[in-house]
């Protein structure tokens, strides 16, 4: 049987990509990503990079209120237990998460737990193969794998995610344990930067760690940064190790200077933002579409999800390293859907 949608991934662009091509009639089939160590390590779980976040205060629609109570009612018992319970807050990414896929399902969405680790982008109708091994047809494909934000690496930053330590200022920066606190971002590039600035808005103190003396940064977002006066940048500096407990989380970081690495200075700081850049998950392509010089795939038309292989959309974070938000990539997959749909119309594949 060759389907006639493949979704590939799992996050808002994924699932709005499925609501949007199940009501459709396409009958969408989505590999939401398999359940592995190696996954959990590189952070491409299903449900994408929400499901590691905390509270979403910046998707519309879910101001605070008794979340518990919507959650007991719309998502299916045997995927509620974990999630905790929200009362009086906004949504979780993990709840927003599961309510978009509980919608799609709702509309028919079949739903295969598995990475595709190929597709043969050379011929019609695709092919794609799963990590078990299994081979699927579809006419179309829309890709909406996601992208992974960079970590250092450090077994300590592993230890704190979630209790300090995130790779977006933007989703958690207003949460209460960073209020009028000092806090630390990692980078030197426009992210560091605006996440900094961003930051400064709720923190005490923000220090910038950085590995040489001068910023990637573009010229007016640096001098924004350097001019804030509740910035401090640590030049030439790399982090040694995250510092904590399990009762507070993050208490700290020892950074080291890089010519010298017994030149060490330990910071006290209840925020550790890694703004060092983010990694599109493209690798299962092997090359067959078109990415730009950072990786990302290439819109060939403007405004339209199109890749350049005919038939085959993108949504969603993998082709975008600009907006990188769970609305901007809700937004591109429900373009994607209405692309592949009138795509399929027009070969008389509807
Ligand atoms: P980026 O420009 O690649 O900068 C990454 C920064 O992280 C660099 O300063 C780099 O240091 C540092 N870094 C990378 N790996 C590191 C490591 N292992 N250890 C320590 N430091 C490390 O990434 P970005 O800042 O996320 O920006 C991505 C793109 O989005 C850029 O094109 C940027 O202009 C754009 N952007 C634009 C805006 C805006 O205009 N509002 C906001 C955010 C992002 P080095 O400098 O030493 O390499």
């Amino acid at each position: 049987m060759t389907e006639k949608v493949i979704i590939i991934g799992s996050g808002p662009s994924g699932w709005a990509a499925a609501i949007y091509t199940a009501r459709a009639d396409l009958k969408p089939l989505v590999f939401e990503g398999a359940i592995t160590e190696d996954n959990r390590l590189k952070g491409t779980l299903p449900l994408g990079q929400l499901a590691l976040t905390t509270e979403v205060e910046n998707y519309p629609g879910f101001p605070a209120g008794n979340m518990a109570t919507y959650l007991d009612n719309s998502i299916d018992k045997s995927r509620r237990g974990y999630m905790n319970d929200h009362s009086g807050h906004g949504v979780s990414g993990p709840e927003l998460m599961e309510l978009m896929r509980q919608q799609a399902v709702n509309f028919g969405t079949r739903i295969n737990t598995d990475d595709i680790v190929d597709v043969d982008c050379s011929k019609q109708p695709f092919v794609l193969t799963t990590l078990s091994g299994e081979k699927y047809e579809a006419h179309s494909v829309i890709v909406a794998t996601g992208a992974r934000a960079n970590y250092l690496g450090l077994p300590s930053e592993e230890t704190y995610k979630n209790a300090g330590v995130s790779a977006c200022a933007v989703c958690d920066g207003a949460l209460p344990r960073f209020r009028n606190q000092p806090l630390a971002v990692i980078g030197g590039g426009d992210s560091a930067m605006e996440e900094a600035t961003f930051l400064t808005k709720f923190a005490s103190k923000v220090f910038i760690i950085h590995r040489r003396e001068e910023f990637r940064a573009s010229k007016i977002m640096a001098e924004r940064a350097l001019a804030n006066p509740k910035i401090e940048v640590k030049w030439n500096s790399v982090v040694d190790e995250v510092l904590g407990n399990d009762e507070k989380g993050v208490t700290g970081v020892r950074i080291q200077h890089v010519d010298d690495a017994s030149k060490k200075e330990e910071l006290p700081i209840t925020g550790y933002f890694a703004a060092i850049g983010h990694t599109p998950n493209t690798d299962f392509l092997k090359g067959q579409l078109e990415t730009n010089s950072k990786g990302y795939l290439v819109w060939t038309t403007p405004q339209r999800t199109y890749t350049s292989v005919e038939g085959i959309f993108a949504a969603g974070d993998v082709a975008d390293d600009y907006y990188r938000q769970a609305i901007t990539a809700a937004g591109t997959g429900c373009m994607a859907a209405l692309d592949a749909e009138r795509w399929l119309a027009s070969k008389g594949l509807e």
